[in-house]
């Protein structure tokens, strides 16, 4: 399997120079050359397999280049994290199917693919005799995800900025409580923009990045896409099985793109997704794309699902590169638009084919707050706010019986003040929260200069 990138400007790569490349060096996002599809005699083999048999199975066909035993060893360690036997167990609540993608060790999805992309990393820079220093800005999530997944790691330091206050506690707590020496967290003076400016900023410094190795390890890496291809597919099989369904709607939070993304490969794949619902909060530019066709730019509003808080969905890219029949040249010119008018236009047809594929709904604050209060009231079942926003848009979007596995992306107690405010209960605190706020921290707190971030990463790079 050689990997390309959307706007056609690398000769194709192998699956572990694409993970290392990251985005793509012509700026476009790397993509499998062609996506394997499943023949339904071997569907039909992979319904009954564990979760980390599974994923082996369907990361393999993209990664050709890891030897067999290496590549399940990964999984292995990477799923061993989890807090729960099935990894991403299904469950059934008031005709929902909740897909829960929150046992991993920081409470949300993401842990799924940035698991398994820290030991990936690890295993190949040893490979290659080479060290990493990750840097990256967080609002939250991301931040906490990536640290647990490189912490104590051979050959990588991880730099991880946050705006200092302006996270929630407990992601503030998920972050500086690893004290791993290969750990670093900055709380800068400033905003989340800040932060992202300077992070934006030493990457663009080529010789800073070249010297010290900068890695990044945001939603554009393919690994962390083709991880989440797997639980696709597992919790068809999970609903397949209790109902006898023959195709299932899926509903995803979505941000950055990555996620619903993923389950797009799984339809193109033969996966039997009829549709993939793309849930937006008041961020709703996708919404707009697939309702009205509209797809430009506004500005990022603070909501109750912060997580979701992003105008430019990155991984968009990849899926724009389909709906134009793999034509780079096309796609080049539709960013370069973009770039200079803040909008893309589609043709009638491919519009068509949009609704074929996705239907979107955008939630609002009340509403999402609306879902978590009817849903409990109802099944005694707590939603966080991001999972509640794909809940609702399922409720709105789907009526003809189909089942919809909604992803739950994150667990409630990491959101307590959404869920306090909608329903009065207090979310139960997973094992892995209690006692977190006695444990010893580490943190650095700076003043937002670019040039005081630089030195200390010139200080503790290795
Ligand atoms: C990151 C995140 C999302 C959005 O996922 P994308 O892949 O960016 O679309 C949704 N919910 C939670 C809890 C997240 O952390």
């Amino acid at each position: 399997m050689r990997y390309i990138s959307t706007r056609g400007g690398i000769a194709p790569i192998s699956f572990k120079d694409a993970v290392m490349m990251g985005l793509a060096t012509d700026g476009g996002l790397l993509l499998p050359e062609s996506i394997p599809t499943i023949d339904p005699a071997t569907l039909d083999s992979w319904k009954a397999l564990p979760y980390r048999e599974l994923a082996y199975r369907v990361m393999s066909l993209f990664a050709d280049d890891m030897p067999a035993e290496d590549l399940k060893q990964l999984i292995d360690r990477s799923y061993d994290t989890f807090a729960h036997p099935e990894i991403t167990p299904v469950v059934h609540k008031d005709g929902a199917w909740i897909l829960e993608l929150f046992h991993g060790p920081t409470l949300a999805f993401k842990d799924v693919a940035l698991q398994f992309l820290g030991n990936l990393f690890e295993y190949l820079l040893k490979e290659r005799g080479q060290k990493m220093n990750i840097v990256g800005a967080t609002s939250g999530d991301t931040g906490s995800a990536a640290i647990h997944g490189v912490r104590g790691k051979d050959g990588i330091n991880i730099f991880i900025l946050h705006p200092h206050g302006r996270t929630s506690p407990i992601q503030a707590l998920q972050m500086t409580t690893v004290t791993d020496p290969n750990v670093h967290n900055i709380a800068v003076e400033g905003t989340f923009d800040d932060c992202q400016n300077m992070v934006k900023a030493l990457f663009n410094d080529l010789a800073f990045k070249e010297k010290y190795s900068l890695g990044a390890v945001n939603s554009i890496n393919w690994a962390r896409v083709l991880a989440q291809v797997v639980y696709y597919f597992y919790s068809f099989f999970r609903v397949a099985e209790e109902t006898g369904a023959t195709e299932a709607v899926f509903s995803v939070p979505t941000g950055n793109f990555g996620d619903i993304f993923a389950g797009y490969v799984a339809r193109r794949m033969g996966l039997p997704i009829k549709r993939l619902i793309l849930a937006t909060n008041e961020n709703n530019i996708l919404t707009r794309f697939i309702n009205e066709g509209d797809y430009s730019t506004g500005t990022v509003v603070s909501t109750v699902s912060p997580s979701m808080d992003i105008q430019l969905a990155s991984n968009f890219e990849r899926y724009v590169y389909y709906l134009f029949n793999e034509d780079a040249s096309r796609l080049r010119e539709a960013f370069a638009g973009l770039a200079k008018t803040g909008r893309i236009d589609f043709t009638e047809a491919e519009m068509a084919r949009v609704r074929e594929e996705f239907a979107s709904d955008s939630i609002d604050q009340f509403g999402t707050l609306k879902t978590i209060a009817d849903f409990h009231h109802e099944t005694g079942y707590l939603l966080d706010p991001h999972t509640a926003v794909g809940v609702g848009a399922a409720l709105e979007t789907v009526k003809d019986g189909t089942p919809v596995i909604c992803l739950a992306t994150a667990h409630p107690a990491k959101f307590p003040d959404a869920v306090r405010q909608a329903t009065g209960v207090e979310p139960p605190q997973p094992p892995s929260l209690h006692g977190i706020d006695k444990l010893p921290t580490r943190c650095l707190v700076m003043e937002a200069s670019l040039e005081k971030v630089k030195e200390f990463i010139e200080e503790k790079a290795r």
